[in-house]
């Protein structure tokens, strides 16, 4: 499914007419391809007085051979330059196109740009010191290049050693989110507290999630916060085939969000198992044969499917490294319209089934030490959705499982996480009627739709063994979508 008037506004003619009509403005987005350099210029990096993360960003930016700048970095933009939110906000689309046509070169003089600004805020202890974040990205709002990158670094308020230190932390969303909002041209803004528990491996635990949220992987993915943790995290051989040797299973391969799951993980390096409904084996087998996987026909919700499956995995690979619990369907209706094979249905193939195969692995002892389980939730899970209570209900029961086996496999070095995609370009989303589907499309802070790529980048992510210390997280693959923000 493409995006008509993405293409006809990134089109020469079709910007002049949108800017000239104050149209939303859907920028291009920088996607990954293997070999890219990290970012599309230097890194600003500031701290805030006190703060335990600069060494160990710095020294991970510079081994993954990005240019590290410190310091205000540009100057200021001169007094009079029309900061203000209707101009910089959503609400003036206008606003974002002036700045993208002059390639995102901050206003007043300034020279310096920047592939991303990153700010170890963990110094802050007060609600008065988050002032050094304002004096930080205030000079910075116009100089980061279109598609680049804001993180800001802060530890969990839950770990902080007073409630006013707990405070300011929690104040860093409302900076982040609103960042996300506010710099447009596909600039992308992230939280990411990082637990002191970790602070002697933090090198190595945070090194995946920076390259993730930095790189081109991360494109839809904004206004998310993060939380890095302890586990323990294997640094890949190379970075362009973080999952090699990997074995992964992927259910519901065969097309949409699955298949680019199948794609981007095989890319990395993984062996990927993929599986589907036996009605869509041409399908599956045309993916299977593309990327170098083996295809399983099951249908999930069959009561000898968890079974057959771990007799597969067993048999051919002796174990499975990572599983996606991708496989979803939508029966849509209000409640009271319902009929219960409605309910039953999405319930069975969307929650039930991935407990019912995750208690067969385990008993099984098929996922080895520092495996990894991502499953698939939606933006429905967390905002609700009218006509979609079955699927609401699958999908909040998803980040249900998420909290509680995370803490639990936590033991065995095994990580559990879920994304939460918002709208994605797929044949279910195609199905949306019309207005509800440009609706969707727009209401996020990039003005359009994600691709199944960008939800396959991020569980390739969350799949990594260097993500170890990632868990118990549920990511948005949304674009900042504003439901259930
Ligand atoms: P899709 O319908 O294109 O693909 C789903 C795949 O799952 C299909 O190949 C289907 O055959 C398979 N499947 C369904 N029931 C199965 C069963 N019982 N056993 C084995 N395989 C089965 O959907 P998609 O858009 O690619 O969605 C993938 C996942 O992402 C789903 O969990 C969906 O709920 C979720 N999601 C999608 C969007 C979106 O915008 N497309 C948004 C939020 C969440």
């Amino acid at each position: 499914m493409t995006d008509r008037y993405a293409s006809f506004v990134q089109s020469g003619a079709g910007r002049a007419l949108v800017k000239r009509l104050g149209l939303p403005d859907p920028p291009r987005l920088r996607r990954h391809t293997p070999g890219d350099p990290l970012l599309p210029g230097p890194v600003l990096l500031g701290a805030a007085t006190g703060g335990r993360l600069g060494d160990p960003v710095a020294a991970i930016l510079t081994a993954a051979g990005v240019d590290v700048r410190t310091g205000t970095g540009t100057t200021p933009p001169a007094a009079g330059h029309d900061d203000s939110a209707a101009a910089d906000g959503p609400a003036d689309p206008g606003g974002r196109n002036e700045r993208a046509g002059n390639g995102g070169a901050p206003a007043g003089g300034g020279t310096a740009r920047f592939g991303a600004l990153v700010y170890d805020a963990t110094g802050v202890t007060d609600s008065t010191g988050l002032r050094q974040l304002y004096d930080f990205f205030h000079p910075q709002a116009r100089a980061v290049l279109p598609s680049g990158r804001v993180i800001v670094l802060g530890t969990p308020p839950a770990e902080c050693g007073s409630p006013r230190e707990a405070t300011a932390q929690r104040a860093l969303e409302g900076l982040t989110r609103s960042i996300g909002k506010e710099f447009g041209r596909g600039v992308t803004a992230q939280l990411v507290y990082v637990t002191r528990a970790g602070d002697a491996g933090t090198p190595t635990s945070l090194e995946a999630t920076l390259r993730f949220l930095l790189s081109g992987r991360s494109a839809y993915v904004s206004g998310q916060v993060v939380r890095v943790g302890t586990g323990p995290a294997a640094v890949p051989a190379d970075w362009n085939r973080p999952l090699a040797g990997q074995v992964v299973l992927v259910t519901g391969a065969a097309r949409g969000i699955g298949a680019a799951v199948a794609r981007v993980l095989a890319r990395d390096g993984a062996q990927v198992v993929a599986l589907d409904v036996p009605s869509a084996g041409d399908a599956l087998a045309a993916v299977v044969n593309e990327i170098g996987g083996t295809a399983v026909q099951l249908d999930l919700t069959g009561p000898d499917a968890p079974t057959r499956l771990a007799d597969h995995l067993a048999d051919r690979h002796g174990r499975v490294d990572v599983v996606v619990h991708n496989a979803g369907i939508t029966r849509d209706r209000t409640l009271g319209r319902m009929d219960a094979d409605r309910w039953d249905s999405v319930l069975d193939v969307n929650l039930s089934s991935q407990e019912r195969i995750n208690d067969v692995l385990w008993e099984r002892e098929l996922i080895p030490e520092g495996g990894r389980l991502v499953a698939v939730s939606s933006i429905a899970g967390i905002a609700g959705n009218r006509g979609q209570t079955n699927y609401a209900t699958s999908k909040a029961g998803v980040i249900g499982l998420v909290d509680s086996l995370a803490p639990a496999l936590a033991g065995r070095g095994i990580s559990v996480n879920a994304v939460a995609p918002g709208f994605i370009e797929t044949r279910l989303t195609a199905r949306v009627p019309l207005v509800i589907r440009e609706a969707g499309r727009r209401m996020n802070s990039l003005a359009q739709g994600g691709l199944p790529v960008d939800v396959a980048e991020t569980i390739g992510w969350l799949a990594w063994p260097a993500s170890g210390a990632v868990s118990g997280n549920v990511v948005r693959v949304c674009g900042q979508s504003l439901l259930g923000a």
